[in-house]
């Protein structure tokens, strides 16, 4: 309450007008930044126009944190900037944006938009197109959260701070630019992105902030699946996954991205299994490793696909069988709620399937299993179980040896396993 006070104050203190934050106040070292950024600036500025770092890049600077990616704002129009830039294309409808591609990385520039006088809006208030261009005090207004909306001028290293995000990022508070109730209505993946920027930075959501999240949740029906299904997989990838899905189940998303994630994190195998899969998500991400959208939705939903499982089994005894139609079951009921591509449908159900083979170790099953192009992540993924206690340990070893092992010596580990099964079958009859 007393720092919502005082934040209020600073804001009518500012009276519209920005900050200028200095290097030694902000701390970002230049050479944190992608050198290809800080080239689309200084060309944009020798063309005659402005050119900021913008968003999610300055504010991970701040906090210390590699950022994904750059973005830039810029007074140049999308084609002003395609005429500058040889590898330059125009994207985007509803928000043109200027993608300029270097090798290995895209920089994405965006024109500062202007005040929501002539935007395209739906009947809940959501905005279709936004194509109107205006000045860096109002494209400042136009961003989602305050800690979203810092411009870095990458010459002087002074930061513009029109909203105070600065003071916020110390606070470790996201608040929302300007009305709660409007911005979300604008938008409603804002309420999503409220929750995982909070655990991004380790934070909290303002109170003003927060009180409309329950207030207008139902809003989030009207984004477009596909778009969903990008920001979930933002949300499990944010580096502090856990903490981001458990604060999306408190208030009441889960339903809107993973319905079956209530069930899930009730009981205590299942949320050691999500615990373990999302550290290690985390810890992907702050080595820079590449993180498969299909391994990462398969263990979100393995806890649902073993309930699927074992209901099966119960009645046909048969473990392909079982497997395949648990696997079909919890993925028509996520498709209730989010469109997935079918190539990532297909991945995880390959991988759920090829965990029935890991337990049977036969001479061409298992040679067969080397052969399928998901076998690492298969591998991997009884890996995962077998850390949180869901597959039997010395199974999971068993395989680390085989896979180090030449074609000789893997025969012969297969031989070995086969025999000690026979012998024990010959105990049993005795
Ligand atoms: P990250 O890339 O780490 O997910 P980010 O903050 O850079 O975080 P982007 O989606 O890349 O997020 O967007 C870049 C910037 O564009 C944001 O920082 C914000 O200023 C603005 N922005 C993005 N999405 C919205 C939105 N839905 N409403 C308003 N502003 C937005
Ligand atoms: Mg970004």
């Amino acid at each position: 309450m007393f720092n919502q006070i005082i934040k209020k104050l600073r804001i009518l203190f500012m009276k519209g007008k920005p900050s200028y934050i200095y290097k030694n106040k902000h701390g970002i070292n230049k050479l944190n930044i992608s050198e290809n950024a800080i080239r689309v600036c200084e060309t944009l500025n020798k063309n005659g126009f402005e050119a900021y770092i913008v968003g999610g890049a300055i504010r991970d600077l701040i906090l210390g944190l590699k950022p994904k990616d750059f973005d830039i704002a810029t007074n140049a129009t999308p084609e002003q900037i395609k005429h500058i830039f040889k590898r330059a294309r125009i994207i985007g409808k509803r928000f043109r944006l200027v993608h300029v591609i270097f090798y290995k990385e895209i920089i994405e520039i965006s024109t500062f938009r202007s005040s929501p006088i002539d935007i395209k809006q739906d009947e809940f208030g959501r905005i279709l197109t936004d194509n109107y261009f205006g000045s860096q005090s109002e494209d400042s207004n136009r961003r989602d959260f305050t800690i979203n909306s810092l411009y870095y001028d990458a010459n002087s290293e002074i930061i513009i701070d029109y909203h105070d995000g600065v003071y916020d990022l110390k606070k470790k508070q996201v608040n929302l630019i300007g009305e709660a109730s409007i911005r979300y209505r604008e938008d409603p993946v804002r309420i999503l992105r409220a929750i995982r920027f909070a655990s991004k930075i380790n934070g909290s959501i303002s109170p003003d902030t927060l009180k409309y999240i329950e207030k207008q949740k139902e809003l989030i029906a009207n984004i477009p699946q596909a778009r969903l299904f990008d920001e979930l997989i933002k949300i499990l990838t944010c580096g502090n996954a856990l903490k981001c899905l458990l604060e999306i189940k408190s208030n009441n998303l889960h339903t809107f991205l993973i319905p079956t994630l209530e069930e899930t994190l009730k009981k205590t195998d299942s949320m050691n299994f999500l615990k373990i899969s999302l550290d290690e998500t985390d810890q992907r991400i702050l080595n820079s490793k590449s993180v498969s959208s299909s391994f990462l939705l398969a263990a979100i939903l393995w806890p649902q696909v073993q309930i699927e499982y074992q209901k099966n089994y119960k009645k046909n005894k048969n473990i392909y069988i079982s497997m395949t139609s648990a696997s079909d079951t919890v993925i028509e009921d996520q498709l209730k709620v989010l469109s997935i591509h079918k190539k990532i449908i297909s991945d995880m159900k390959t991988i759920w399937l090829m965990q029935t083979k890991f337990e049977t170790r036969k001479n061409k099953t298992s040679f067969r299993l080397l052969q399928n192009p998901k076998f690492k992540a298969a591998y991997d993924f009884v890996l995962l179980r077998a850390k949180s206690n869901d597959f039997d340990k010395v199974v999971a070893q068993w395989w680390t040896n085989w896979l180090e092992s030449d074609d000789k010596e893997k025969e012969n580990m297969l031989k070995t396993i086969n025999k000690t099964k026979n012998k024990k079958q010959e105990h049993k009859c005795d």
